[in-house]
């Protein structure tokens, strides 16, 4: 669950770059973040992860109250968060099954439920067989397949997506589509931030558009041009 309550976010430059956002993300759905270059979207999502601090308003996500959040507590709230960039962002020094394994340590698991873990999200991106390889050794939708294994591992309730597919081609967008379409119907949320209009308009989803840090639409199975 997540909610917005008269978002405001301005940067040190004063540029606004969300204006007065309210919005309600319910428990299981799916929502697109749309809106040109330079719209606010990847600071409306950076805020639900405590990446960005809105200057004014309010911001719930599962039970924590960010306004009010502790430092020591951001850990906890990201641990019920998986978060996906465009970039994959996967360490390049360490292999496929380390990349997982990693997330995993960070929160104190025995090293047969690391195994056990990294293996089932293995499975669910279909990549088993590319454990023992490096990021390098792959493919950008393998990557992001990988990265998305991570992104999942601790099992959250919400799943962040910037721009997930914006480096892939469509054939391979496709795949990672698959895959978050998958993991939503096993009741994550997720929430993904695109300007791919051929994903929106295929895979229908509540879309929320963004235009100067306003949003200007949020639509249940909306379309979306990104025509200029
Ligand atoms: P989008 O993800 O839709 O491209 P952003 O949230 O990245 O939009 O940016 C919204 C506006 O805020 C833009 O004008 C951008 O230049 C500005 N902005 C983003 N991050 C920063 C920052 N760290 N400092 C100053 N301005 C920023
Ligand atoms: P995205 O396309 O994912 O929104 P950007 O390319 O806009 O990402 O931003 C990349 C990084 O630069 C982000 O961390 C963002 O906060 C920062 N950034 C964006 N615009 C500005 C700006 N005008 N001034 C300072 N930092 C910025």
């Amino acid at each position: 669950m997540i909610e917005f309550k008269n978002v405001t976010k301005k940067y040190a430059n004063d540029i606004t770059a969300t204006d007065n956002i309210s919005v309600k993300i319910k428990t299981g759905e799916f929502v697109y973040v749309v809106g040109p270059s330079g719209a606010g979207k990847s600071t409306f999502i950076k805020m639900m992860y405590r990446e960005e601090v809105p200057t004014s308003g309010e911001i719930k996500v599962n039970k924590y109250e960010l306004e009010n959040i502790k430092s020591r507590e951001v850990p906890y709230l990201r641990r019920e968060l998986g978060i996906v960039f465009q970039d994959f962002k996967l360490l390049p020094r360490l292999t496929i099954f380390e990349n997982i394994a990693y997330a995993l340590q960070v929160i104190e698991k025995t090293p047969e439920e690391v195994t056990e873990r990294v293996n089932r999200v293995l499975e669910l991106v279909n990549l088993v067989d590319k454990k023992n390889n490096f990021p390098t050794e792959l493919s950008g939708g393998e990557q992001q397949r990988i990265a998305i294994a991570r992104a999942i591992a601790n099992q959250p309730s919400i799943l962040i997506a910037d721009e997930p597919t914006g480096n892939l081609d469509p054939e391979t967008a496709e795949e990672i589509m698959d895959i978050l379409e998958r993991i939503n119907q096993g009741g994550t949320t997720v929430v993904m931030a695109t300007h791919n209009s051929y994903i929106v308009n295929e895979y229908k989803h509540r879309v929320i558009e963004i235009n100067s840090g306003r949003i200007i639409r949020d639509e249940e199975g909306g379309v979306y041009s990104n025509e200029k």
